[in-house]
């Protein structure tokens, strides 16, 4: 089985890094561990190094991390369905939301479990995923303010998530601006002015006045040391938290070029390939059904020419045995992909 090592103390280091950074300039961070479907390790190993809210999209792997014993406020971070509300008023402190019709759900189930949940009210700034748009701000407000059952707790922003939008300075004080106006006009305190994810890096060393914000949503530069505008490492972080372990199950020297009347592969693609002679083929058993093939780089001088849905054929340098191992780097996508695999051994190290 293919498997999946986890450095803990990796992640941990990672985690006091990024903490101790924001924390210069009074900004709180929340743990976002989606990536590895809510692993109670792992949010355990996060919740050591001081940080208080773990957030997850799934409301079920909030569940698990709870029935695993883990304790933390916990934050949804993908909009509830309305079917739904009941489990994410149950399970979760905190989620993030655009929709009334939702919030008022949220607001009726929470009521009926003697709760009162936190909401943190999505806006939209371009990216053109979640959020309200600034001219609905106000409408949306006034009918949150009356809901019983929920409490206005703060406003978020997400960019260069789906549209690839910076987060600049000019967003950001837009976003703080509002955060002022809404607290003035209603005379309310927002306890959570999250202003972004893993893209708020550079605007965030760069910036001379944080304004109102005074939280971020990190999830990919805790688990894999990266900010997510270039994909650079961040200063003192690991990006090798993770590694994904192969074994080889053919080795053998053949050509680069597939040979015979070319038609359509599994996937329904007509493969192009150059001809650059005979070299080493390696196939390790794990293929398209667990990785994104584009997002493993092999750590031995290695490249992946591509794969089937469990296959993975790599141009390798030098000859490998058959059943030697090989260690990968992973991205975002392929770790999460990896993490929900039932067919991928999880390992602590
Ligand atoms: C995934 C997600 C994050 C975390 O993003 P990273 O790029 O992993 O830091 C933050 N907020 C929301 C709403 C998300 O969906």
């Amino acid at each position: 089985m293919p498997r999946l090592e986890i450095d803990i103390n990796k992640i941990k280091h990672n985690t006091k890094t990024l903490k101790e950074l924001f924390a210069e300039k009074g900004i709180s961070v929340t743990a976002v561990i989606k990536g590895v479907t809510g692993s109670p390790e792992v949010a355990n190993a996060i919740l050591e190094c001081g940080i208080t809210t773990i957030a997850v999209s799934l409301v079920q792997n909030i569940k698990k991390m709870k029935e695993f014993g883990v304790k933390a406020e916990f934050l949804l971070t993908r909009l509830p369905t309305h079917t739904e509300v009941a489990e994410v008023v149950e399970y979760a402190d905190i989620s993030l939301n655009s929709e009334i019709s939702t919030i008022k759900l949220l607001s009726e189930h929470s009521l009926k479990q003697g709760k009162r949940h936190k909401v943190v009210l999505m806006l939209e700034l371009g990216d053109l995923r979640e959020g309200i748009l600034p001219e609905d701000i106000d409408s949306v407000i006034e009918q949150i303010i009356p809901l019983k059952g929920v409490v206005l707790y703060g406003i978020g922003v997400n960019l260069a998530c789906f549209g690839g939008v910076k987060p600049t300075e000019k967003k950001m004080t837009e976003f703080s601006q509002i955060a002022d106006r809404i607290q003035e006009k209603y005379n309310i305190k927002l306890h959570m002015i999250s202003g972004g994810n893993s893209a708020n890096y550079e605007w965030f060393l760069s910036t001379k006045n944080i304004g109102k914000i005074n939280n971020l949503r990190i999830g990919e530069a805790i688990l894999l040391g990266r900010e997510t505008l270039h994909r650079n490492r961040i200063p003192k972080l690991y990006t090798d938290a993770f590694t994904l372990i192969c074994e080889v199950i053919e080795s053998k020297i053949k050509p680069s070029l597939p040979y015979g009347e070319i038609c359509q592969n599994a996937f329904g693609d007509t493969p192009e390939f150059a001809d650059i002679g005979n070299i080493n083929r390696i196939i390790i058993g794990i293929g398209e059904q667990d990785v994104d093939t584009k997002g493993i780089k092999p750590r031995i001088n290695a490249k992946v020419i591509g794969a089937s849905s469990d296959h993975l054929i790599l141009h390798s340098k030098n000859h490998l045995e058959v059943g030697s191992e090989i260690e990968f780097d992973i991205n975002y996508s392929t770790l999460l992909w990896l993490s929900t695999s039932p067919y991928v051994k999880k390992v602590f190290i």
